[in-house]
């Protein structure tokens, strides 16, 4: 099947031992839900084929022509516990394709079928996770924070067994690639330093061509992940689910299972059904991304000429970790205020805005967003503490440029809420997708006021409130 895609595929050149090579396995009868039409342009789909020639491709029915399609194998910690063996066990990555702007960008089908890592798990997906990433990882994108992308959302017209008997779907994911921390832990468990010194040449020459060395390369990561965790917290996102596997060398957003946007601000809020313990909750995000890159840290060792002056090196630039999330937050959350400038004090302000939207369960989104015309007051049950703190800030802000300019290109006025995302997978699952058409067209433009889309940027009402999400297996 033809998609003039100029697919040219470096990683099925690596090394054997990093993935085994398969087929996507053909589902009953694909239908296509959604294509991003976008996003096909950006990829050079120039001619874009019919719905069902789409659906044939991303269902994996048939693989685009130039494509290789493998399982890559990976490792990593779940929840802190070690797996020496997980890799794409329900993914087929199908190649790369190198983009209008010369970026060289993986094609994943998610949901594609088993894998020798598939372990107890049948390989699919069903449509509320992959609509789930459709919608959340574009949002994401709009906002400015780096993230894979959805390409397509393809029906299987096959059921899956979960709880009950669910429709299952394929999610066609492009990303800067799937390299994890969790694949240089799989080659570091096994000692094998040819494969890890292969990996690391390899992911240097993809993501970090500047970096002349295993330290320079922990160093990119290290500023990558530390910024895009601070971005996650400027926007009240909670990714759920930060094991190792889960963490991208590259710096972008992966794995949408359990994630969601806050409502309500508060600092120990944790979504996800499966995290017991709030490992991932909220605040703790900073401190795991920390705990994940110093699993990578380890990985870089056995590279190093000094191993014992590495371990060192790299255990200082560990400790730094959660200083440098701070140092992006501050910086982003000062934006948030409207303050270009930066004075020692404003941490305080900040700290104190925040613990009061916790005591005062006020939204957090909407709390940001108006900040600048009043409307914030009503997000608070103690009005007056608010107004002492809005006395504080207009203090603080007079002196600034163009505050409402920087605080709307900052503070978005629409993100992926929760309850409005189960509403639009109920809706796709009896068939209607106008929902999703219309949360993908309001937050393609997240920072702009929409009067029309008012609904979706309001609060869920109590029975909407949505207490967990679940892994998207
Ligand atoms: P995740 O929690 O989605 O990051 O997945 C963790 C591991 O479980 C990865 O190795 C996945 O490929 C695997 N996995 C998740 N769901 C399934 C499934 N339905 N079938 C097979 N493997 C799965
Ligand atoms: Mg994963």
């Amino acid at each position: 099947m033809t998609l003039a895609l100029r697919f040219d595929n470096s990683y099925a050149r690596l090394p054997g031992d990093f993935f085994t090579r398969l087929d996507p396995t053909p589902v009953k009868a694909p239908r296509l839900l959604a294509l991003n039409a976008g996003l096909a342009a950006e990829l050079g789909m120039t001619d874009i084929p019919d719905a069902g020639t789409l659906a044939a491709i991303f269902s994996g029915n048939t693989p685009p022509e130039g494509a290789a399609p493998l399982a890559q194998v990976y490792a990593g910690h779940q929840f802190g516990g070690f797996s020496p063996r997980l890799g794409d066990g329900r993914a087929i990555l199908l190649g790369e394709v190198v983009d209008r702007d010369g970026q060289r960008r993986d094609l994943q089908l998610k949901g594609s079928g088993p894998t020798p890592y598939s372990r107890m798990g049948d390989g699919r997906a069903w449509m509320g996770p992959v609509l789930r990433e459709y919608v959340v990882s574009e949002a994401m994108h709009r906002l400015g924070i780096p993230t894979t992308r959805a390409l397509a959302a393809v029906a299987t017209g096959e059921e899956i067994a979960r709880e009950t008997l669910l429709p299952g779907a394929v999610l066609t994911r492009v990303a800067a690639s799937h390299i994890r921390v969790g694949t240089f832990q799989y080659f570091f468990a096994r000692r094998d330093v040819d494969a890890l010194q292969a990996l690391a040449d390899y992911a240097m020459a993809r993501h970090y061509p500047e970096a002349e060395g295993p330290e320079e390369f922990l160093e990119a990561v290290i500023a990558r992940q530390a910024r895009l965790v601070a971005q996650w917290m400027s926007v009240g996102f909670i990714h759920g689910v930060m094991n190792t596997d889960n963490t991208t060398i590259s710096g972008e957003t992966i794995d949408y299972g359990p994630c969601a946007f806050m409502d309500a601000y508060h600092p120990a809020t944790v979504y996800s059904s499966i995290d017991r313990q709030g490992r991932y909750a909220f605040q703790n995000q900073p401190g795991i991304i920390a705990w994940n890159l110093a699993q990578f840290a380890s990985c870089l060792v056995p590279l190093m000429p000094d191993q014992d002056a590495a371990v060192a090196r790299f255990t200082e630039m560990i400790h730094a970790v959660p200083d440098r999330v701070h140092a992006e937050w501050l910086r982003l959350f000062r934006a948030k205020l409207g303050l270009a400038s930066a004075r020692e004090e404003d941490e305080r302000l900040i700290v104190d805005l925040l613990t009061l939207m916790a005591e005062n369960q006020a939204d957090f989104t909407n709390t940001f967003r108006a900040l600048g015309n009043d409307v914030a007051r009503d997000q608070f049950t103690d009005r007056d503490a608010f107004d002492r703190w809005a006395a504080r800030w207009q203090a603080r802000v007079a002196g600034e440029p163009d505050p409402q300019a920087l605080m709307d290109a900052t503070n978005p006025a629409f993100i992926p809420r929760n309850h409005r995302v189960e509403q639009m997978i109920a809706a796709a699952v009896a068939g209607d997708m106008a929902p999703f058409e219309r949360l993908m067209q309001v937050l393609a433009r997240p920072f702009d006021d929409q009067p029309e889309a008012e609904d979706l940027a309001r609060l869920p009402l109590l029975d909407e409130v949505v207490q967990a999400t679940f892994c998207g297996t």
